[in-house]
């Protein structure tokens, strides 16, 4: 077992108690808090959503279920600028593949308008807010500061009446953009900046992708949110921790408006990624400048990359579940979503051989024109998987680095003289090669033992050396992808001249990789362990009849050693 290996164990081993949310729902239940447990997923619909949100939709999903409650999908949509209906799309598409099942609750933000502009008014008639004239800027500068309290707004002052007949005038689209906003009176002397009398409505003249033109002023956020949750029933409402500071605003927001059952707020840390880049806003950058191919490009790490890479969800659940929920900040290895791949695949997919970068191997002793079918075990660790007949003939394709002409120490693999493995087929011991005129190797040369069928040694002689192999004939010819971070963190984003730092490697095309004939069969998303090699997924995108096309999901742990 692996360093990280233990790690995983141990933290899996550890992990069997409860985490800090589930601690707080058990005891809101047994003091008689809420008598149910709903959740919600609540995404602002403006990017794809990334392995960090894969972490909060799994979370409120699982708290849902393991409580007999709800989750909702609702989407936070009452901001008009940014959101897009594919990325609408896009959000439900991930979040069901993710196997998060909103059922019929799936609900938009800014279906609430009108309760919001009540809820609004209600806080009016309480006195518990008022329209200010000042700007955006006289606004900060009446904020004060973490050491300095904030002064009073002018507009403070305004009587009931006055802020109910501007708020009206607010939202009948008398006012310019910025020139009026409505805050809550709370304090300015508080020491929590957030509850300086923050701004709870704006004006806005934007159409928006759901409402239209119907309205010109639409609610902020930290005002929209309690609202959001306490009209759907949520009773946990689970963010990231840069909302701490927010969740005085939530809990006044949501006593002031009154609600029955109020909902409430929990934070836990963001997961990130060591050296990957998770960001909207870079990955953003990367694909409105065509660095990458799309929000799906196999080389991000947003939910859509990671399926068309050919990650499981099963293999992002288990991820998640090993990160943990806490509320300490902290990077998860990448390593560490690799293991979760390896592990879920290692007995899902297929073990089937592809040479990727192939070079001919003739067989100078076996008979010319004829084929024969090796039977193989499609997984030894799964078999139900079955099996498969593999045609063998004189002339094979093997990896170019599984030969050498002047070898060194402890290779054990072609080279002349040496016998090695064909794997499941035969022992074969290499005669030599044929050179180009440049001295490059076209052809290596060997004989084989016809009574070692099966890879089987015949009379008890060791080989050292076992490599995979493809009929020349009967191949198919494939193109294979493999990827590296195309941004690390870790290096620094950008360069000094504000480029992105990208790496030149991230992409590795071959386009000369030789299959075995049973992958002709392969379909979008299948998922195969490519023997001594890796795990490769058929990419979904540019797959065409008779063009196979693979991802490299992840490497073999060290990539020559035989899968047992
Ligand atoms: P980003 O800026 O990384 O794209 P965001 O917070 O702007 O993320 P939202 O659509 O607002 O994205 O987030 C939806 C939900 O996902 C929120 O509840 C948010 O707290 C949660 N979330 C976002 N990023 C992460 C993360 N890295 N880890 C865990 N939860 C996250
Ligand atoms: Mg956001």
């Amino acid at each position: 077992m692996s360093e990280l290996e233990k790690e995983i164990v141990d933290s899996a081993e550890v992990k069997e108690s409860k985490n800090f949310i589930e601690q707080i729902i058990d005891k809101d239940l047994a003091e008689g808090v809420y008598d149910t447990v709903h959740t919600r997923f609540p995404p602002e619909p403006n990017g794809y959503l990334h392995i960090g949100h894969a972490k909060s939709i799994l979370l409120n999903y699982g708290l849902a279920q393991k409580y007999n409650g709800k989750f909702n999908l609702r989407f936070d949509d009452t901001n008009p600028t940014k959101e897009k209906s594919e990325f609408v799309e896009s959000i439900k598409a991930d979040v069901k593949w993710l196997g998060a099942d909103w059922e019929d609750r799936l609900f938009f933000a800014s279906n609430y308008f009108d309760q919001m502009y009540e809820a609004a008014v209600k806080l009016i008639k309480k006195g518990k807010a008022y329209v200010s004239d000042l700007s955006a800027e006289q606004i900060r500068e009446y904020r004060g500061s973490l050491t300095e309290p904030g002064k009073e707004d002018p507009g403070s002052v305004r009587s009931v009446e006055e802020n109910l007949a501007l708020f009206e005038d607010m939202k009948a689209g008398r006012y310019e953009d910025g020139s009026k906003v409505l805050r809550a009176r709370i304090d300015m002397a508080s020491p929590n900046i957030n509850m300086r009398d923050p701004v709870i409505y704006r004006v806005a003249h934007m159409s928006h992708q759901n409402t239209g033109d119907k309205w010109c002023i639409y609610p902020m956020y930290d005002f929209a949110h309690p609202i959001e949750d306490a009209i759907e029933g949520v009773t946990h409402s689970i963010c990231t921790l840069e909302f701490e500071d927010h969740r005085p605003l939530y809990d006044w927001v949501v006593r002031e408006l009154e609600y029955p059952h109020p909902p409430k707020q929990i934070e836990f840390a963001k997961l990130y990624l060591t050296n990957v880049v998770t960001g909207k806003r870079y990955i953003k950058k990367l694909v409105e400048q065509g660095i990458v191919d799309g929000w799906d490009d196999p080389r991000l790490v947003s939910i859509a990359a990671l399926r068309r890479r050919g990650f499981t969800p099963e293999s992002i659940k288990k991820f998640v579940e090993l990160c943990g929920i806490s509320k300490a900040q902290s990077s998860a290895d990448y390593a560490m979503l690799e293991y979760c791949i390896r592990e879920d695949l290692k007995t899902k997919a297929p073990r089937m051989m592809a040479i990727l970068d192939p070079v001919k191997l003739v067989i100078d002793n076996y008979p010319e024109g004829q084929t024969e079918m090796l039977p193989v075990v499609n997984n030894p660790e799964n078999e139900e998987l079955g099996s498969r007949e593999v045609p063998f003939g004189k002339e094979l394709y093997i990896e170019r680095d599984d030969f050498m002409e002047e070898p060194p120490k402890k290779y054990f693999r072609m080279f002349p003289g040496n016998e090695v493995r064909l794997m499941n087929a035969y022992f074969v011991k290499c005669t030599g090669c044929v050179k180009d005129e440049n001295g490059k190797v076209v052809e290596v040369h060997g004989t084989y033992d016809p009574e070692s069928r099966g890879g089987n040694s015949p009379d008890g002689r060791k080989v050292k050396g076992t490599i995979h192999w493809v009929s020349a004939a009967e191949s198919v010819k494939a193109q294979v992808r493999l990827y590296e971070n195309i941004i690390d963190e870790e290096k620094g984003v950008y360069n000094e001249d504000g480029s992105l730092n990208l790496n030149p490697n991230s992409l590795t095309t071959l386009t000369e990789c030789r299959l075995e004939p049973a992958f002709a069969k392969a379909q979008a998303y299948d998922r195969f362990q490519f023997v001594r090699q890796g795990f490769f997924c058929v990419d979904c995108k540019d797959t065409k009849p008779g063009e196979l096309v693979f991802n490299r999901i992840v490497s073999l742990k060290s990539s020559y050693v035989l899968p047992k």
